[in-house]
C-alpha cells in the first residue's frame, strides 16, 4: 500500500516518462525525415549537374564526364551514368576505387523502373540512391543514379539516440525529487490536522483545529471538520443530557415506589393501608411505563424504524372525533372545549391518521392538564394556501417567554412541581415535534405566563413529498 505522497510521485513520474518517451520519439523522426530530405536535395543537385555536363551527347564520354563531376561530389557520394542501349555504365571513380565496388555497382545498377528515390539498408552505413533519366534531347538513353551513404545522417540519428537515453533518466531523477518535494509541501497540513485529529476524543470535543489564513482546500477542510466538530459536540451533549434526564425520570418514581413500600413494611398495620400503598406504587410504575413507551416511540422515529402509513383521509372527521372525545377529559376540570370549523367543506389530507390523532391528543390533553378549572379550550381547522391549519387555543397557566424555545425539547418542563402533580412526562411536546416534522408541517406556539397559550400546526394537504 503505497501513501498518497508515493502514489502522486509516481503518477507524476509515470506520466512525465510518457511525455518524454513521446516527445523523443517525436524528436528522433523529426531529424531523420530532415536528414533525409537534405540527402534527397543534394542527390537532385547533383543529378541536375550531371545532366547539364551530358549536354546532350550521344556517346558516352565517360573520361571527360567524371573530370567534370567527380570534383563536386562530396564524400561518400557516387555517380553511375548507364547507357542503356548499349549497357555501358560509367562510374564516378570514387565508386571504382571503392573497396565495396562490386557490391555498389550492384546496388547502384538497378533496373531503369525502380522507385526514383530508394535507400539500401542491407550495406551498412545506408546507402540513399536517386535515378531519374536524361531528358535531353538525343541522351534520354542515359540513366543517371546518384547516391549518398547515410553515415552522417546515421552519425547524427545515433548522437539524438545518446543524448535521449543519458538526459531522460536524469530528467526523471530530478523529476522525482521534486514531485516528492511539491507533494509532500502540499500534504504537509494534511497530516498536520490527521496528528491534530488523532488528539481529539469523546472528552475532548471541545477543542477545534487551528484555522489558517486562507481560503483554499486545505482551509475549508479545517472549516468543515471544525463545524463537524461542534454539531458533534452539540450531538454529545444533547445524548448525555438525555441520558442524565431520562435516568432521572424513571429514579424518581423508582425512589417513591421504593419510600412507600418501606414505610408500609414498617408502619401499615391493616390490608386497607397496603392496599392503599399498592395503589399509589401503580400510579409510578403507569408513569414509567409511559415514559418508556414515549421513549420507543421518539427513538423509532428518530431511527426511521417507524415510516409513516400514508393515506387520504378526512381531517374534518378527525378533529370532531377528538373534540367529543376529550370534552369527557374537561368536564372533570369543568373546562368547556369549542370546536371552530373555518372551512365550508370537508378538510381532506393525506397522512399517517394514528400520528395525526396522537399529535393532536397530546395538544388537547396539554390544553387541559395546564388549565385552570373552569378554563376554556378551542379547538378551530382552517385551510391556507394548499395547508390545513389547527389552532388548540387555552385560557391556562401559559409559557413564559424564557422558556417557549425549550418547550419541544425531551423532558423539558416549565414547573416541574405542577407537571408532577398532572403527570405528564415531559415528552409530549417533542413527540408532537417529530409527528409534525415527519409530514414536512410547521408548529408555532404564542404564549405567555397566566395568560393563555396557542398552539399553531400547519400541515400540507398532499402530504410529505419524499415519501409519495
Ligand atoms: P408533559 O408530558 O409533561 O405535558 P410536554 O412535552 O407535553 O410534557 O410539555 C412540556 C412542557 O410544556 C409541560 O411540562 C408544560 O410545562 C408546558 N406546556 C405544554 N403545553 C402547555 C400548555 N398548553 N399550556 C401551558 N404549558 C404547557
Amino acid at each position: 500500500m503505497l501513501s498518497l505522497r508515493q502514489r502522486l510521485t509516481l503518477w507524476y513520474v509515470m506520466i512525465l516518462t510518457l511525455v518524454l518517451l513521446v516527445s523523443g520519439s517525436f524528436w528522433y523522426l523529426s531529424l531523420a525525415h530532415g536528414l533525409r530530405d537534405s540527402v534527397d536535395a543534394r542527390l537532385r543537385d547533383v543529378a541536375t549537374q550531371s545532366l547539364k555536363t551530358l549536354h546532350s551527347s550521344d556517346e558516352l564520354e565517360c573520361r571527360v564526364l567524371m573530370h567534370h563531376l567527380s570534383e563536386d561530389l562530396g564524400f561518400g557520394e557516387f555517380i553511375d551514368i548507364l547507357d542503356t542501349r548499349t549497357g555501358q555504365s560509367c562510374l564516378s571513380s570514387n565508386l571504382i576505387y571503392s573497396s565495396g565496388l562490386g557490391r555498389l555497382g550492384e546496388y547502384v545498377s538497378a533496373e531503369i523502373d525502380a522507385p526514383e528515390f530508394e535507400t539500401f539498408t542491407q550495406i551498412d552505413p545506408p546507402l540513399r540512391i536517386f535515378r531519374t533519366m536524361a531528358n535531353e534531347k538525343g541522351s534520354k538513353h542515359f540513366l543517371i543514379q546518384v547516391a549518398a551513404t547515410m553515415e552522417a545522417a546515421e552519425l547524427a540519428l545515433q548522437k539524438l539516440v545518446y543524448i535521449l537515453l543519458m538526459s531522460i533518466p536524469l530528467v526523471l531523477a530530478g523529476a522525482s525529487f521534486c514531485g516528492w518535494f511539491l507533494a509532500r509541501k502540499a500534504l504537509d497540513p494534511v497530516d498536520q490536522i490527521t496528528q491534530a485529529v488523532r488528539k481529539i476524543n469523546a472528552s475532548s470535543l471541545n477543542k477545534r483545529l487551528p484555522r489558517i489564513d486562507s481560503n483554499d482546500e486545505i482551509g475549508r477542510l479545517i472549516d468543515t471538520f471544525n463545524s463537524m466538530l461542534s454539531r458533534l459536540e452539540d450531538s454529545f451533549q444533547k445524548i448525555s443530557q438525555f441520558s442524565g434526564d431520562a435516568s432521572h425520570e424513571l429514579r424518581t418514581p423508582l425512589t417513591i415506589i421504593r419510600g412507600e413500600i418501606e414505610v408500609a413494611m414498617r408502619w401499615a398495620k391493616d390490608i386497607d393501608e397496603f392496599k392503599q400503598v399498592l395503589r399509589s406504587n401503580m400510579e409510578e410504575v403507569d408513569l414509567m411505563t409511559r415514559i418508556i413507551e414515549d421513549l420507543l416511540t421518539l427513538s423509532k422515529s428518530e431511527k426511521g424504524n417507524a415510516p409513516l402509513v400514508l393515506q387520504e383521509f378526512n381531517l374534518t372527521d378527525l378533529i370532531q372525533q377528538l373534540h367529543w372525545q376529550t370534552r369527557v377529559l374537561g368536564e372533570e376540570k369543568n373546562i368547556s372545549i369549542e370546536l371552530k370549523l373555518e372551512v365550508s367543506e370537508e378538510v381532506m389530507i393525506r397522512g399517517d391518521e394514528l400520528r395525526l390523532r396522537r399529535l393532536f391528543l397530546n395538544l388537547i390533553s396539554n390544553a387541559i392538564k395546564y388549565n385552570n378549572d373552569g378554563g376554556d379550550v378551542c379547538i378551530s381547522l382552517g385551510l391556507h394556501d394548499g395547508n390545513a391549519i389547527v389552532h388548540i387555543r387555552d385560557t391556562g397557566f401559559g409559557i413564559p417567554e424564557s422558556d417557549l424555545p425549550h418547550i419541544f425539547e425531551r423532558f423539558y418542563r416549565v414547573d416541574k412541581a405542577r407537571n408532577r402533580a398532572v403527570g405528564g412526562t415531559g415528552l409530549g411536546l417533542a413527540i408532537v415535534k417529530s409527528i409534525v416534522e415527519a409530514h414536512e408541517g410547521s408548529i408555532q406556539v404564542q404564549s405567555s405566563a397566566e395568560q393563555g397559550s396557542d398552539f399553531m400546526v400547519s400541515l400540507p394537504l398532499q402530504g410529505p413529498k419524499d415519501t409519495e
